[in-house]
């Protein structure tokens, strides 16, 4: 978190047809024809069935059903390309088990700079337009567990446990299940990051993502002083870093670059949906969405440390 001016002080049905219909759908087979699947895209907001989307598969344009559904031939492992209104491009690989295809929503006021910024930029790079930085890969907690271990300082500060609580709540509920923070005394699982409050650190918050193959695999968030460990803003915004979000363009986001006076205790709808498909994807997801090229990369065993604030 950087302070903004000295406001610290407080500032599918997927099924495998050979006749027959679904959703309406009437599907060209006999004996003879192809063999065909039936898909299903839906929208990772709510679920919904995705009308009118074009899957590319194959060198061939297929378009989904009023119910989201599609046959496409039947085949082995095959890029996949899904172009949709108000949904970013998906590119990724079809696999002969595949059942359904799940968008990334677009709406008012959610828009793919949106996206790219919160997920694709490097938070430092961020201001009050998109970064001109180049898009790094996706990357975010994978184990199931993330054990925060605060300082004695921090643990001996009412205030600052309290703060700490609150926001482990925030992650806990906008990680719907697929993420546990946990406040322990000594690490528990494979994800520890360490809290501290630290005077010689540059920024009001910072946070050190240690990143092995796009999975983040532990740090350390340090507080500039007691007043940043003790503001709930600061210590949910820090952990949204530990998950694996950038920053947001938007003022009254939490993960928006500037702690303001009137920064929120809580992550907005755009922030949550996005926290939803980031961690349906695989790490190492591409802008705009596509997990197909950056496979390779994701797959290498290399580390780095880096630090947001
Ligand atoms: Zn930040």
């Amino acid at each position: 978190v950087r302070g903004a001016s000295r406001s610290l002080a407080l500032v599918s049905v997927g099924s495998i047809l050979l006749v027959g219909g679904c959703g309406g759908s009437s599907l060209p087979t006999s004996a003879n024809g192809p063999l065909l699947r039936v898909l299903s895209v839906v929208s990772g907001g709510d679920e919904d069935p995705v009308t009118g989307a074009t899957l590319v598969v194959g060198g061939h344009a297929y378009q989904t059903d009023g119910s989201g559904h599609v046959s496409i031939p039947e085949s082995g492992a095959a890029d996949l390309d899904v172009q949709a209104d108000n949904y970013l491009l998906r590119q990724t690989r079809l696999n002969p088990t595949d059942k359904r295809v799940v968008l990334w929503p677009l709406g008012p006021g959610y828009r793919s700079e949106y996206v790219r910024s919160l997920i694709y930029k490097p938070s430092y790079t961020t201001s009050d337009v998109l970064s001109s930085a180049d898009d790094v890969p996706s990357h975010h907690v994978t184990a199931g567990r993330v054990s925060l271990v605060p300082s004695a300082g921090i643990q001996g500060d009412a205030a600052a446990v309290r703060a700490l609580d609150a926001a482990v709540a925030e992650m806990n509920a906008v990680t719907e299940g697929h993420l546990a923070f946990t406040v322990d005394t000594r690490p528990v699982g494979t994800v520890t990051f360490r809290l501290s409050v630290d005077s010689s650190i540059a920024s009001a918050a910072l946070t050190w993502r240690d990143v092995r193959a796009s999975s983040i695999t532990g740090g350390r968030i340090c507080f500039q002083s007691f007043a940043g460990a003790r503001d709930p803003h600061y210590v949910t915004h820090e952990l949204g870093h530990v998950l694996g979000l950038e920053h947001s363009l938007v003022p009254s986001d939490m993960m928006y670059f500037l702690a303001l006076p009137t920064s929120p205790r809580h992550f907005t709808e755009n922030e949550r949906i996005s926290i939803r498909l980031l961690l349906q994807r695989p790490p190492g997801n591409r802008y705009p969405d596509n997990d197909r090229d950056g496979i390779a990369t994701a797959n290498a065993a290399t580390g780095s440390s880096v630090a947001v604030d």
